[in-house]
C-alpha cells in the first residue's frame, strides 16, 4: 500500500475559478486568466491584506468545482488500485480545513477526516509517497522525496517533475499502475 498525497486547490479542485467567481460577485468586475502567476491575485488588484478575504467567506471551500473526472477518477482509484488517498490541503486561511473537509465529505461516501485529510504546509514532510500538486515549490521540493505528479499549469511548467498531467483520466491511473508494478 503507498499513500497517494492529492492536493487539492488547482489540482483536485478548480480554486482559481471559484476565486474568480467570489470576486466577480464581490465587486462585478469579470476576470478571464490568462498564463498568470501561481500567486494571481496581485494581477486582480488585491492586496497583501485582503487577498484571502474571500476564502474566508461561507462556503468558499464548500462548494469549489471539482476538476472534471476528478471524482470518477478519485473513486476508481480508491476501488481499484493499492494507493491510500490523502488530500492535502495547504491551508492559508484557519477556515479552509472545515470548508474543504465537507466538500469531500460530500462528495466522496469513503471519505474519512481521520484517514483521508492532512492540512499541512511542507509537503516534503510527509512520509514518501506519491504526490499530485500544482504548486512549484511544493514541486520542487518534492524532488527524490515523492514521486512528483505536476497538475499542469503555466506556474509550473518549468519544473522538472517525474510525471506530468493536463487533467483527470485514465493516464493518470495508468501512471499509478505502473508505479505500484515498480515500472
Ligand atoms: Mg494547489
Amino acid at each position: 500500500m503507498k499513500n497517494l498525497f492529492i492536493d487539492m486547490d488547482n489540482t483536485a479542485f478548480d480554486f482559481t475559478s471559484q476565486y474568480l467567481h467570489y470576486h466577480y460577485l464581490y465587486t462585478g468586475n469579470r476576470v478571464i486568466m490568462g498564463n498568470e502567476d501561481y500567486d494571481f491575485f496581485e494581477s486582480l488588484g488585491m492586496t497583501d491584506e485582503n487577498k484571502y478575504s474571500y476564502l474566508r467567506m461561507e462556503g468558499f471551500f464548500e462548494t469549489m468545482p471539482p476538476m472534471d473526472n476528478m471524482v470518477e477518477v478519485v473513486n476508481h482509484i480508491h476501488h481499484n488500485t493499492d494507493f491510500y488517498i490523502v488530500f492535502v490541503s495547504n491551508a492559508v486561511v484557519p477556515e479552509a480545513p472545515t470548508g474543504k473537509i465537507k466538500c469531500l465529505e460530500s462528495l466522496f461516501s469513503w471519505f474519512h477526516i481521520e484517514h483521508n485529510f492532512i492540512s499541512m504546509g511542507d509537503k516534503h514532510l510527509l512520509a514518501p509517497g506519491v504526490i499530485i500538486d500544482d504548486n512549484p515549490y511544493v514541486l520542487n521540493n518534492s524532488k527524490g522525496h515523492h514521486y512528483t505528479i505536476a497538475f499542469d499549469h503555466p506556474w509550473n511548467r518549468s519544473i522538472e517533475v517525474d510525471a506530468r498531467v493536463y487533467q483527470w483520466n485514465d493516464r493518470i491511473i495508468d501512471i499509478l499502475n505502473q508505479i505500484q508494478e515498480g515500472k
